[in-house]
């Protein structure tokens, strides 16, 4: 290949809203024969909104949705945002938290009004099964959902519904045309990964959910290992040592700093189907100079 010929290709790249780190990125590209896609803001738009707030029996509901507000206001996690948005709207002036911990892949804790409140999950050793129940049903509505304690009693749960955007189901289907084999990983609960692959074509046996943040990368080097080319497609903090890991890295331009940086390939416009439109374009530039 002719540096010349593949710097025409980069060109066109541009042009399409992709940005390309350098021109040898354009080979690994062509080889790729699997794509993990990342789930929150990646094939969903991670624009989550609060949509339940329940409460055990003896609880009251403003108060789940308070002190829960109030502890995810410290967070910038998509859950975190649409929790204490929706706490602002319903309650409005929220109390103050302190001593905030963030647990990665699992939730947040801090002190609200002297109580030690936690969100999320994984954080508790019980969950009763009244609770339990309702996240459970929430999941099977395709929502994330998480317990909410305090003072080391689960109290109730709060549950965030996201979007699924409009092209990824088509983004999909065009890379399957491809001959590449859709992965879908996330952190979230199985129910909710299965519920959005099935909205948008992946087999329930290509999702891998429930994975920790860290080990995001591991999935990547294990597909490798099986001696696939890999290709990952992410947008979060989350995603950087995956994106990293893969044989060719696509950051959404709509994510963070870490993902662009740790990706060969940034999709400007945070549109999956241009993930296709790459892996197209470098197979016929590559034709081209051959
Ligand atoms: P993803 O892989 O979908 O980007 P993460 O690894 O960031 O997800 O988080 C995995 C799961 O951990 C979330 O779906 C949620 O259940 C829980 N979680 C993480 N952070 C928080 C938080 N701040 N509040 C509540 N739940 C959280
Ligand atoms: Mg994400």
């Amino acid at each position: 290949a002719t540096p010349t010929a593949l710097l025409v290709g980069t060109g066109r790249g541009a042009q399409l809203g992709i940005l390309i780190k350098g021109p040898e990125v354009l080979e690994s590209t062509r080889r790729v024969d699997t794509v993990v896609l990342d789930k929150t803001g990646t094939v969903t738009t991670g624009r989550m909104t609060l949509v339940e707030v329940y409460a055990a029996e003896g609880t009251d509901e403003r108060e789940v949705l308070r002190l829960a507000g109030a502890v995810e206001h410290a967070s910038e996690h998509p859950v975190a945002r649409a929790v204490a948005a929706g706490a602002g709207e319903r309650i409005g002036a929220l109390p103050s938290a302190e001593d905030f911990t963030n647990v990665p892949g699992r939730g947040v804790r801090a002190r609200v009004e002297g109580r030690e409140v936690a969100v999320g999950r994984r954080l508790f050793d019980q969950v009763p099964e009244e609770v339990a129940g309702a996240v459970r049903a929430a999941e099977e509505a395709g929502r994330t959902a998480v317990p909410v304690g305090w003072d080391g009693e689960v109290r109730g749960m709060v549950a965030v519904a996201d979007a699924v955007k409009e092209t990824s189901a088509e983004a999909v289907a065009a890379l399957r045309r491809l001959g590449l084999r859709p992965v879908l990983l996330t952190g979230d609960n199985r129910r909710v990964a299965e519920s959005v692959a099935r909205e948008v074509g992946i087999a329930p046996q290509d999702v891998v959910a429930e994975v920790l943040p860290e080990e995001k990368a591991e999935v990547v080097k294990g597909l490798r290992a099986e001696g696939r080319t890999v290709a990952m497609v992410g947008d979060g903090v989350n995603d950087a040592a995956a994106l990293a890991t893969a044989d060719l890295g696509l950051a959404m331009g709509t994510g963070t700093d870490a993902a662009i940086e740790a990706s060969d390939l940034t999709l400007v416009r945070g549109d999956l189907r241009v993930a296709a439109d790459a892996i197209r374009l470098s197979r016929r530039t590559l034709a081209t100079i051959k």
